[in-house]
């Protein structure tokens, strides 16, 4: 099956089938040191040289808390309005693989430190919310090298010992899309909090996809379990495949059998790795070396105290302060930088509803078609703002802004942006009008010039002069967009609609 194959429908039933997805995440901590080491925990270094006697496992060493993991941990549980134990226990989970010189990994199973919680976000203007089953603390394992031009594998144990908070949802998602914008928005919840890089390619943020189809109202089907997906496309075309596949297999008569499954991005199929163990194999016992988390209301609280304002929480505020949906609140939450850059501009115009529609259009437009994120827009936000304000005054019209004064904007800020000389951004109150005037865009109000573009305009088209005249409304419209071009943009479009009018009928 190719990877270009269409996507799914984002929910209602495939081919009879209802879908249900629930996922399984790793965020990697965004700690200096490991989970229960003094190794530094930073990415790419010479292979075994960040590897002290704990993640090595040498006999006599013994793990000690890091105690920047678990106030990672407790900002994610307030984030998500989770339950944030008093008490949570370290367990071992058995099994073996080179990569775990160990024979366990330290992880929580029984007592997690985060319960409950959910995660909302929108997809499209559909609101969905996803609850949480829980998040767990533990160790990540190191990695096998198959070094095929020497015919060997070898074993790095850098990242042995590093924090990841395994963050498990119920089975609510019924669309891969839905599964998609969830693994968004917990992105955008981790890297908004600070507790992990999210950076994708280097593996600080990978999802496990429990995939599994019913027909309606029948109980839940036999899940296969995707792993290690480190990139929303992949995701869903993942999630795509596999979905497809299982009902395929239904409708062949063929059982569903568990089991852990890996997507391979070049041929866009999914494969069976090893069928499921369950949870007995692991032979999970509570870790002798570690004793139980204790977590303190006071420390509770002195976390909650120093947690950024959160999306949902500035979403909220947005609405009531600037008057915005929910929808437009939701969008302009998407990333620190977007509620910033949202705030600046409308202090700068005192116009939000207008900054908003700039923000989700052109400005989203023009970043998107350089893919760069609002963090790197060129237009500072202080410029977008004045620029609106003049629209609001009635200075320049909406049309011009968009096709001449806003790539001016933007192109200055590239140039300044690849820092040519000394050229700066000035936003300093009355820079932009000053830029419009230099433009010749701002509009005019003198009647006498526009009535002679009006009869002008009038008199070289009497096709859709007559066309309007008998009643076709559109021909204003030809008319109206003529006399603009004239007027090199500088009309007020409601003047020139109401003179043309004037003098037609
Ligand atoms: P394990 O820890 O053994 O992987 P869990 O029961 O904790 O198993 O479930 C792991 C993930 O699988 C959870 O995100 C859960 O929501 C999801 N899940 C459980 N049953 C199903 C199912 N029938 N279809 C899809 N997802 C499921
Ligand atoms: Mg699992």
């Amino acid at each position: 099956m190719s990877t270009t194959q269409k996507s799914l429908p984002k929910s209602l039933l495939v081919q009879g089938y209802e879908v249900v997805i629930g996922f399984e995440t790793h965020a990697q901590l965004s700690t200096q040191s490991k989970i229960f080491s003094r190794a530094p925990t930073a990415f790419g270094a010479e292979p075994n040289t960040q590897a002290c006697p704990v993640d090595l496992a040498l006999p006599g060493s013994l793990p000690v808390m890091n105690v920047g993991a678990v106030e990672r941990a407790i900002r994610l549980g307030l984030a998500l309005g989770s339950h944030i134990a008093e008490r949570s226990v370290f367990a071992r989970k058995n099994y073996f693989y080179p990569d775990l010189p160990k024979g366990y990994q330290i992880s929580q199973f029984e007592i997690p430190v985060v319960q409950g919680g959910e995660v909302s976000f929108f997809l499209g203007d559909e609101k969905k919310t996803v609850r949480l089953v829980r998040a767990h603390l533990e160790e990540d394992a190191g990695k096998s090298l198959h070094e095929d031009f020497v015919g060997m594998s070898g074993i790095d144990l850098n990242r042995a010992g590093t924090p990841l908070l395994e963050i498990v949802t119920e089975p609510d998602m019924r669309s891969s899309a839905v599964a998609v914008a969830y693994a968004k928005e917990l992105h955008k919840i981790v890297t908004w909090i600070g507790i992990c890089d999210g950076n994708m390619q280097e593996g600080s943020f990978r999802c496990d996809a429990n995939v599994s189809v019913r027909k309606p109202g029948e109980p839940l089907g036999t899940r296969r379990e995707i792993k290690n997906l480190n990139s929303f496309k992949f995701m869903q075309q993942a999630m795509d495949y596999e979905i497809r596949w299982q009902i395929e297999q239904l409708e062949d008569g063929k059982a569903i059998e568990q089991a852990t499954i890996l997507f391979n991005p070049d041929t866009g199929e999914t494969r069976a790795m090893r069928t499921k163990e369950d949870a007995a194999d692991y032979r999970y016992f509570p870790d002798p070396d570690l004793p139980p988390l204790v977590i303190g209301r006071d420390w509770v609280e002195q976390v909650r105290s120093e947690m950024p304002e959160l999306p949902r929480v500035m979403a909220a505020r947005f609405e009531t302060q600037y008057s915005l949906s929910e929808y437009d609140a939701a969008a302009l939450t998407s990333s620190v930088a977007m509620g910033a850059y949202f705030e600046v501009a409308t202090k700068a115009s005192g116009q939000p509803k207008l900054v908003s529609n700039w923000l989700a259009g052109e400005v989203a437009r023009r970043l998107n078609e350089e893919d760069i994120g609002i963090d790197r827009c060129p237009v500072p936000p202080e410029a977008l703002g004045q620029m609106i304000e003049l629209i609001h005054a009635g200075e320049i019209n909406n049309k011009t802004a968009k096709e001449q004064l806003f790539p001016h904007l933007w192109g200055i800020g590239k140039q300044v942006i690849a820092g040519n000389g000394s050229l700066t951004f000035h936003t300093a109150s009355g820079a932009i009008k000053t830029i419009a005037v230099s433009l010749n865009i701002i509009q005019t109000n003198d009647s006498s010039a526009l009535e002679k573009i009006v009869t002008d305009v009038i008199a070289a088209n009497p096709k859709n002069v007559d066309e309007f005249k008998a009643g076709n409304a559109k021909a204003l419209n030809a008319l109206v967009g003529q006399i603009m071009k004239a007027s090199g943009g500088k009309a007020n479009p409601a003047q020139v609609n109401e003179l043309l009018k004037a003098k037609l009928n």
